[in-house]
């Protein structure tokens, strides 16, 4: 995170606002992926992703602005769902968040070609999820095979993100040729690897066993220092090695906003929903973000203890909001679900400079 970013990250807490949010952009997805939490039975908490009305053409278009609008993040991540099946939406919305400022990204499988114009918009990333090499990947992902995401992704730099599972650990020197594979193709700027994150007493042959786990971890460190585009520094997997204790503790849960396809309930505690496993988590966003609140600042200050204490001096922010607004005869409705007003028009003119 560029100090800018976290500067504005800051002032969205202090503000009451949420600076990360994630939309599962559609209920809909043409695959069935082992392992997929998002069409986990407990995902909504009981309601499925399949049964959410969904949103399509401009009236997705408008739910999504309307969404920015309430919650003001600097950072909005589309998944699904799979986001392709509603590209033309997002061909529209794509270059409105970029002019907000906002950086996007669409975390997809590349089952259909990426838009060509999308690889003109700015602070945009097209993640690509890839479930290990060729003949593992293309079991799991059907119809999403590596030949159908080479083509799709031809001209378009990607981040290529992989889950690794314990299958993937079962023959020795599996990652570092994944790893290397994709390093190789020009169009990959980077490489991401979480690790399988199960929920409380699931039992998956995808879990990494904690020696396993572990053996992981040292290996990707030691092809961090080989391949420049694999992206995992050294906090990011020591946040792996010691994961926080409950979603209260994770940095990511608390400053992310997770809403599903109606565009209106929230996803809990985190992006996994149900009842995540922190104590297993592998998550690349959680464990990246975990390993900025634990970075100390030069008074000793650690960058976790000021998001803290912003987030709840924002939460008052945020109650005083919803009282105004309940005494306001001109302040906007407050609407269904938990979106939200827009802050006072002082602070907002005070802060405005910063944002
Ligand atoms: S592509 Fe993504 S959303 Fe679709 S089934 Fe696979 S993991 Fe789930
Ligand atoms: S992202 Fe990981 S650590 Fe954070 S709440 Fe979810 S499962 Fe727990």
């Amino acid at each position: 995170m560029k100090k800018r970013e976290f500067v504005r990250a800051w002032i969205r807490i202090l503000l009451g606002f949420t600076p990360s949010l994630s939309i599962e952009i559609t209920r809909e997805c043409p695959l069935s992926c082992p392992g997929c939490y998002a069409y986990g039975d407990n995902h909504l908490g009981g309601q499925l992703l399949r049964q959410v009305r969904d949103h399509k053409g401009q009236d997705l278009v408008d739910g999504v602005l309307r969404l920015v609008k309430i919650h003001r993040p600097i950072h909005v991540s589309l998944v699904g769902g799979e986001p392709l099946v509603r590209f033309r939406e997002l061909s529209i919305l794509l270059p409105l968040l970029a002019k907000q400022g906002i950086h996007t990204q669409i975390v997809t499988s590349a089952v259909s070609p990426i838009p060509k114009e999308w690889r003109d918009i700015p602070r945009l990333s097209v993640v690509v999820s890839i479930d290990g090499l060729q003949p593992e990947h293309d079991a799991h992902r059907k119809p999403a095979t590596y030949d159908r995401i080479l083509k799709h992704i031809e001209g378009q730099p990607i981040t290529v993100h992989c889950t690794i599972t314990r299958q993937m650990t079962e023959r020795e020197g599996y990652l570092r040729e994944f790893v290397r594979l994709w390093s190789s193709k020009s169009q990959v700027v980077r490489i991401w690897m979480s690790l399988f994150s199960p929920q409380i007493g699931e039992k998956s042959d995808m879990i990494l066993p904690p020696m396993i786990r572990q053996a992981v971890i040292d290996e990707l460190s030691v092809l961090q220092g080989e391949f420049v585009k694999l992206e995992l520094p050294k906090a990011l997997l020591d946040a792996y090695r010691k994961p926080p204790k409950s979603p209260d503790q994770c940095t990511f849960a608390r400053i992310t906003r997770s809403i599903t396809a109606d565009l209106q309930t929230r996803i809990l505690p985190c992006q996994f929903g149900g009842t995540p496993d922190c104590s297993q988590c592998g998550c690349a966003a959680s464990a990246g973000l975990d390993a900025v609140a634990r970075h100390v600042l030069p008074l000793g200050i650690r960058v976790g203890a000021i998001f803290e204490a912003s987030s709840r001096v924002g939460r008052f922010v945020d109650l005083s909001r919803r009282a105004c607004a309940h005494r306001s005869p001109y302040t906007a409705p407050v609407v269904t679900g938990d979106a939200r007003n827009p802050p006072p028009r002082r602070a907002r003119h005070i802060l405005g400079s910063f944002m």
